[in-house]
């Protein structure tokens, strides 16, 4: 078998991590199989159409380097990849189903629907369309829904998800093919688009597993072998009690990418919702993805997205590469100061915060003090639960024996630590006392590096001038 999966998105907004999260997982099976991936826009909902959203689609999918083979900005042999571009291939199939007797013009209004709805309801019973057929239909001249004349019936089928499924038959009715605007709904161009594209694994969300037995249904109509089918799990917010929506935090794809995350560490960490590979691993390179996925291994049960764990895995990509690799990645991030400063000085001050980095637009606030003198701050030592407890006085004399030390030094980091160790029992202080205020001193910010590493790359007059105005202002 040819493995040829689809990514099929509407283009009704921007991309949501889960979609995000079908794409990745149908790229990783057509490229296990020597496949291939194709893109396909579902733009037959007009009204909600979102003008440029198909753009970004195609943006989001580059950028995490899911290429498609075929799409509607690509040739293949099986296009056009767009469904409104589409229509007269619906127009056929539709006419194949009307002359097998398979598919029906409906004739009726939408009051009359309702209030066939409402008498169902009234006997307490669901309601179902099939249930009033008309006994001699129309011509269907397009002016009309058309709708499937289904063949209600019980079904058992297998998702390499969800396992084995069996539904009875009264989940089957007669759902709309076409609409009367002359296009096709999800249910009909999804599986003539399917078929026509020789697609051979379908990957989607849960919201259309309810329909898979009516989708079978017409499968039969017409005479189509349904394709290998896998429903993935919902996306939970971060406490898993809810479907992941806008407000728990989840960003668009893109801002991922402005704000510095690495494509590699946002492909694993999707990857991650919903799949692991057995193992205790949590965080895998695209080429061990490409090993080890399997959609038997796609858990059913929801998947939380925390987006801690997306900074934490992010951070872990960032620490495993060169400080080289680092710099470069990071070029159009650094703060404005820094901006007359030399690449060896950045190179030294990106090794200091390299270790903590979790994605790149955090350089400029962990990294500003490097290149600029930040406006003294007394709510830092005020706020400090250590420093806040000592007078002006302490804090002055702690300072003053701690510039008297360092002058001595030649700003190695191994003479530094030395020399800040030895400081320790000159005060009989705590590092979390001593350091803290050093830092604060040197940087004007809550946190930074490694003190020693710190005081090395800002060098001995700067480290000094920043210790003298701290003493100056208490
Ligand atoms: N157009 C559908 C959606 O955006 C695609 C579902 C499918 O993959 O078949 O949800």
């Amino acid at each position: 078998m040819t493995v040829r999966t689809r990514f099929a998105p509407s283009p009704t907004g921007l991309l949501h991590v889960g979609g995000i999260r079908t794409a990745l997982f149908a790229w990783l099976v057509a490229r296990q199989g020597n496949g291939q991936f194709i893109l396909r826009l579902e733009d037959t909902d007009q009204k909600r159409e979102v003008k440029g959203t198909d753009q970004h689609i195609m943006d989001c999918l580059m950028a995490l380097g899911l290429e498609y083979d075929e799409g509607p900005d690509k040739k293949g042999p099986h296009g056009p990849y767009r469904q409104s571009q589409r229509l007269d291939i619906y127009k056929k199939w539709a006419d194949k189903l009307v002359a097998s007797g398979r598919a029906y013009a409906d004739p009726y209004t939408a009051e009359e629907v309702q209030a066939f709805r409402e008498l169902a309801q009234k006997s307490k019973k669901p309601f179902l369309y099939r249930n009033h057929r008309p006994e001699n239909p129309a011509k269907w001249d397009g002016s009309t829904p058309l709708r499937l004349k289904s063949e209600p019936k019980a079904y058992k089928w297998h998702d390499e998800v969800m396992g084995d499924i069996s539904t009875g038959p009264a989940v089957i009715d007669d759902i709309i093919l076409m609409k009367s605007d002359g296009f096709p709904t999800y249910n009909f161009a999804h599986i003539v688009d399917d078929a026509e594209m020789q697609i051979s694994h379908i990957i989607r969300g849960q919201e259309f597993l309810a329909s898979v037995p009516n989708y079978l249904n017409i499968y039969e109509a017409l005479d189509i072998n349904p394709p290998i089918m896998a429903t993935m799990p919902h996306i939970l917010n971060e406490h898993g009690n809810k479907k992941l929506s806008k407000r728990d935090g989840a960003k668009d794809l893109m801002d991922y990418i402005k704000e510095g995350y690495l494509p590699e560490a946002l492909v694993s960490f999707i990857a991650t919702l919903g799949w692991n590979d057995g193992t205790t691993q949590e965080v895998f390179s695209t080429k061990e993805l490409l090993q080890k996925f399997s959609l038997a291994k796609v858990q059913r049960s929801g998947a939380r997205f925390d987006e801690r764990r997306l900074l934490w895995v992010n951070g872990n990509f960032i620490r495993s590469m060169s400080l080289d690799q680092l710099y470069e990645k990071v070029e159009s991030f650094w703060p404005e100061p820094a901006k007359n400063a030399t690449t060896i000085y950045k190179k030294q001050v990106l090794a200091t915060v390299q270790e903590r980095l979790k994605y790149y637009a955090e350089l400029p606030e962990l990294t500003q003090f490097f290149f600029l003198d930040l406006p003294l701050d007394p709510q830092l030592i005020k706020q400090n639960k250590q420093l806040g407890k000592l007078s002006n006085e302490e804090l002055k004399k702690l300072l003053t024996v701690s510039k008297t030390e360092l002058e001595q030094s030649d700003f190695s980091t191994k003479d530094l630590t030395d020399r800040l160790n030895s400081l320790l029992n000159q005060t009989n202080q705590k590092p979390a006392v001593l350091f803290s205020l050093l830092r604060i001193s040197i940087t004007q910010t809550p946190s930074s590096p490694g003190l020693s590493d710190t005081l090395s790359v800002l060098g001995k007059v700067k480290s000094l001038e920043r210790i003298e105005s701290q003493i100056n202002a208490l």
